[in-house]
């Protein structure tokens, strides 16, 4: 297992459609347990394929509230989303850069597991949250994305003042 670089916006990559999966084999299972090991490492609660560099439809979620639980998602798919809720996100993607979003609060969706196997889950409150955020990022959307007019300005303010001198 390996921890991989996180792509840092504005990596094109990160604005681009995945593609589905549609191999179950060793070369999804490496993926999977790297973006693990990054996702811990970083100390982020969830972790999307394009987030380093691969354009497939497979995020990982911890979101680690009393006992530590990781969901993979393959092929995630949101079904019903139910009534609103706002709360402060955060992006691997884009470090220290915080603001709040509104979202659906609770959701049901489906995916597949590394071997395949679909299944369903319902997922309310952070969960939810974390699981939309990261179903965003492989239709190349980013919680950025999500911000009002008033909001987006603040935030190319920031990117202007914080991500200049990075390299
Ligand atoms: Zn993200």
């Amino acid at each position: 297992m390996s921890v991989l670089e996180i792509r840092k916006f504005p990596d094109p990559i990160l604005k681009e459609q995945c593609s589905s999966v549609t191999e179950f084999g060793p070369q999804l299972h490496r993926l999977l347990d790297d973006m693990r090991e990054t996702m811990y490492a970083a100390e982020g609660i969830g972790l999307a394929a394009p987030q380093i560099g691969e354009k497939v439809c497979v995020a990982v979620v911890d979101i680690g509230v009393e006992t530590s639980e990781l969901i993979e998602l393959i092929n995630p798919v949101v079904l019903t989303r139910e009534g609103k809720t706002s709360s402060e996100e955060g992006c691997l993607s884009i470090p220290r850069f915080r603001e709040t979003i509104e979202r659906a609060k609770g959701i049901t969706l489906s995916a597949q597991d590394r071997h395949g196997k679909p299944f369903e889950l319902e997922a309310d409150g952070l969960l939810s949250v974390c699981i939309q955020h990261e179903i965003d990022h492989l239709n190349g959307i980013l919680f950025v994305d999500h911000l009002s007019r008033l909001k987006r300005e603040l935030f190319r303010r920031w990117l202007k003042k914080n991500m200049q001198n990075e390299s």
